[in-house]
């Protein structure tokens, strides 16, 4: 439970994340066809928002790495994206990560995880497990009620992280 935070919809956590993680002069990712309200959020946090090309309307590991400098904060990565419907594999998310500055919270929106069904797919769980064994916390995995459920009025949104960051969470959110 202490790893784990529940929210109105999972946007309320990636507009947290923003906040939280994000100050102008920072620098904050996502792919081309990335779910819209990321580049809203980074702007809304006065961050500058950095799109980067897809292949074959797939996010690419090695365009997200190349577009890291210094000022990169976040990487916001759907898995599966929304509207595209591409995937990236495991192996593919843990080399992201690996190559990834330590400093760089990775962002795994698993909004679609439900619908998948790949063997080679995994939804962030273990890329959280795999973080916080090293002691970690650059990784989150958020997940919702509003697709595999069909519950978007519900606004019922979760989060996977390591403690700290959930802590975070629960200091700055709305106490109600
Ligand atoms: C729908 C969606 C969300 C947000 O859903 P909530 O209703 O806020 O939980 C987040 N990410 C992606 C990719 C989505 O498609």
């Amino acid at each position: 439970p202490a790893n784990t935070i529940c929210s109105n919809g999972s946007d309320e956590i990636l507009g947290l994340l923003a906040q939280t993680y994000l100050a102008p002069g920072d620098e904050a990712i996502f792919t081309e066809h990335a779910f819209m309200v990321y580049k809203i959020y980074i702007q809304s946090a006065g961050a500058k928002p950095v799109a980067v090309k897809e292949t074959d309307e797939r996010a690419d590991v090695d365009a997200i790495l190349a577009a890291v400098t210094p000022a990169t904060k976040i990487v916001f990565l759907a898995n599966p994206n929304n509207p595209t419907g591409t995937y990236l594999p495991a192996r593919a998310m843990k080399r992201l990560r690996a190559k990834l500055p330590k400093g760089v919270m990775l962002v795994v929106d698993a909004a679609y995880a439900e619908f998948v069904t790949a063997k080679d797919y995994e939804p962030g769980i273990k890329l959280v497990d795999a973080a916080r064994r090293s002691g970690d916390d650059n990784v989150i995995m958020t997940r919702t009620f509003s697709k595999g459920g069909g519950l978007g009025g519900l606004r019922l949104g979760w989060a996977y992280a390591s403690e700290s960051v959930t802590d975070l969470f629960n200091r700055i959110r709305m106490p109600f």
